[in-house]
């Protein structure tokens, strides 16, 4: 640790948020997600975005428990011109 200001960051992650998976989610767009995902795993992390230390906070389930097909794979920036 350096001693910066620490970021308090959400991470959704789950198999039926496809490509979705791993990225960062506001606590409104977490609330939204409840009723649009059965079951999705988040994780709250502090991270140092000087030196890039992090650390897990806490991890908890989230979801309406009604299994959905994940979202099919849009094409992405990186897709067409990476
Ligand atoms: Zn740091």
């Amino acid at each position: 640790m350096c001693g910066k200001p620490l970021l308090t960051l959400s991470y959704a992650f789950g198999e039926q948020l496809g490509q979705y998976s791993g990225r960062i989610k506001s606590t409104a767009e977490l609330d939204e997600m409840q009723s649009n995902f059965g079951e999705y795993l988040v994780r709250v992390v502090e991270v140092c975005t000087s030196c890039r230390w992090n650390f897990m906070i806490r991890s908890f389930v989230l979801g309406d428990g009604v299994y959905r097909r994940p979202p099919r794979r849009q094409k992405t920036v990186e897709d067409i011109y990476g």
